[in-house]
């Protein structure tokens, strides 16, 4: 039975690179704001690639009135870039930041002046204070490039103690290691909440690569099904809703503070979920 519990959503986007872009999202945000979403993110290229479509896109969101919440990746920065950034972020009337290290570029180290995430937060709460809101990454299923996942949820603790105020989580299609993780973190003191994000299944290939790079289980039966259904995009669409509606019921039913949708810029599929949940009015 579904139960109609109302649970916050935030959803997240990409900066598009074409104008024909920038356009089809606009129309995307709109369908999708009538969620009311607590807030829309856009995340930011590795080495601040995509710093320009970022904050416009987050311009467009502040200018329609919503809550726009920019992504910041620290990999190869400065302090003082990140200083001329956090500026231009608190001048556009941005309150709440996705605090990241960012993937790294292949073939390059992590260089610049901050390693991990934890020293960009200290360093966003040394130079602003208490002014941004700061969210930090969270791998329920360990990040790829973890030692171990002990050291990894300890990362993760250091990144809370230097002071997040919440975290989104990678996605995953097992809630067992959502629920998991947080109670590991809560008994190492973490007292934050910990928002699962949400990926839809629209296409195999992409989730399937995707996956690989971020470090996201695809259970067996998932991938297996969704092989199963070749090119038949209709059958995979359909799976996909089935299985994420009841991972979000899971998630809803176990206590998550919120979900958090990925949304490669496409509404249909959210649209779809929360109609399912009881959430879309
Ligand atoms: P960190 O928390 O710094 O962790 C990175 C690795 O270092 C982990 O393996 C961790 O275990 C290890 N580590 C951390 N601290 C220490 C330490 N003190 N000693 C030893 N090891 C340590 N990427 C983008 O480029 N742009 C985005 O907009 C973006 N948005 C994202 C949003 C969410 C919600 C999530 C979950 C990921 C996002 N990513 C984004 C991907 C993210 O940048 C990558 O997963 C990246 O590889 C790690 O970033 P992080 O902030 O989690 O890094």
């Amino acid at each position: 039975m579904t139960s109609t519990t109302s649970i916050p959503i935030s959803i997240e986007f990409f900066p598009p690179k074409t104008p024909e872009g920038v356009e089809k999202l606009r129309v995307v945000r709109q369908q999708l704001y009538a969620l009311k979403p607590e807030f829309c993110s856009v995340t930011f290229g590795a080495g601040g690639s995509t710093q320009e479509g970022t904050f416009s896109t987050v311009r467009d969101i502040l200018a329609e009135g919503m809550n726009a919440v920019s992504h910041f990746s620290c990999v190869g920065a400065t302090r003082a870039t990140v200083r001329e950034q956090l500026a231009t972020l608190k001048a556009m009337g941005v309150k709440r930041l996705v605090a990241l290290r960012g993937d790294l570029p292949s073939g390059f180290g992590v260089g610049g002046e901050f390693h991990y995430a934890s020293d960009l937060v200290a360093f966003i709460r040394a130079e602003t204070g208490d002014y941004f809101h700061l969210e930090v990454a969270a791998y329920p299923e360990v990040h790829p490039q973890a030692r171990s996942p002990e050291s990894d949820l300890k990362a993760f603790v250091t990144k809370v103690q230097a002071g997040a105020n919440s975290a989104i989580t990678q996605y995953f299609y097992n809630a067992d290691a959502y629920f998991r993780f947080v109670e590991e973190a809560d008994a190492l003191g973490v007292q934050i909440p910990v928002v699962p994000g949400i990926m839809p299944i629209a296409s195999s290939t992409q989730l399937m690569r995707f996956s690989d790079a971020c470090g996201a289980e695809i259970p067996r039966w998932i991938r297996l099904r969704l092989q199963s259904f070749g090119d038949d995009t209709a059958s995979i669409r359909a799976f996909g809703l089935d299985v994420v509606t009841d991972l979000c019921e899971q998630l809803r039913a176990g206590g998550a503070p919120g979900l958090h949708f990925y949304s490669m810029n496409q509404s249909a599929a959210i649209l779809n979920i929360c109609q399912r949940l009881g959430l879309a009015s």
